[in-house]
C-alpha cells in the first residue's frame, strides 16, 4: 500500500491510498485500502489517518477511522497509531494469521504533527515540510 496525508496551507487536510492487494489474494477479495474509514480517513476538524498491511485486520478495527476518533480525543498521532496497533495485536496474537500478520499506520493531524506506528520492525514513512524538506523516518513498532 502506498498513501499519503496532506495539510496544505490554509489548515486543509487530504489524503490517498493505493494499493495492488494482498500477495496470493482470493479472485474478488476487496482489501482494506478502498475502503474509506479502513484503509483510509480524513476529518478536516481533526486530522487524517492511513494504514497498511494485512487488510482484514485493518478493516475489522476500522483502524484509520479508529485512529483519527483517537485524535479527536487528544492522542498525538503516533500515541493513536500506537493504540490501534496494538489492538489488532490483541484481536490476533492467538490466531493462525498471526505469524504473517503485518500492519502500519500513519497519521498527520491538524497541527501538521504527524507519527506512525506498525506491529513488526520494517515500515518507514516520509515526511515533507517546507522548513525541514524532505526525510524518510522508522516507523516505531511494536514487536
Ligand atoms: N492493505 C493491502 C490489502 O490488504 C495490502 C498492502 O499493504 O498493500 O489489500
Amino acid at each position: 500500500t502506498i498513501s499519503s496525508l496532506a495539510l496544505d496551507e490554509n489548515g486543509n487536510l487530504s489524503g490517498a491510498c493505493t494499493t495492488s492487494g494482498a500477495a496470493w489474494k482470493m479472485h474478488g477479495r476487496v482489501g482494506d485500502s478502498p475502503i474509506i474509514g479502513a484503509g483510509l480517513f480524513l476529518d478536516n476538524e481533526v486530522g487524517g489517518a492511513a494504514a497498511t498491511g494485512l487488510g482484514e485486520a485493518v478493516i475489522r478495527t476500522a483502524g484509520s477511522a479508529m485512529v483519527v476518533e483517537l485524535m479527536r480525543q487528544g492522542k498525538s498521532p503516533a500515541e493513536a497509531c500506537k493504540e490501534i496497533v496494538e489492538r489488532i495485536y490483541n484481536l490476533h496474537r492467538n490466531q493462525p494469521e498471526f505469524d504473517y500478520l503485518q500492519v502500519g499506520f500513519i497519521a498527520l493531524n491538524k497541527h501538521g504533527e504527524y507519527g506512525g506506528y506498525c506491529l513488526r520492525k520494517g515500515f518507514n514513512y516520509a515526511v515533507y515540510d517546507k522548513e525541514e524538506g524532505s526525510r524518510l523516518i522508522d516507523a516505531e513498532f511494536k514487536i
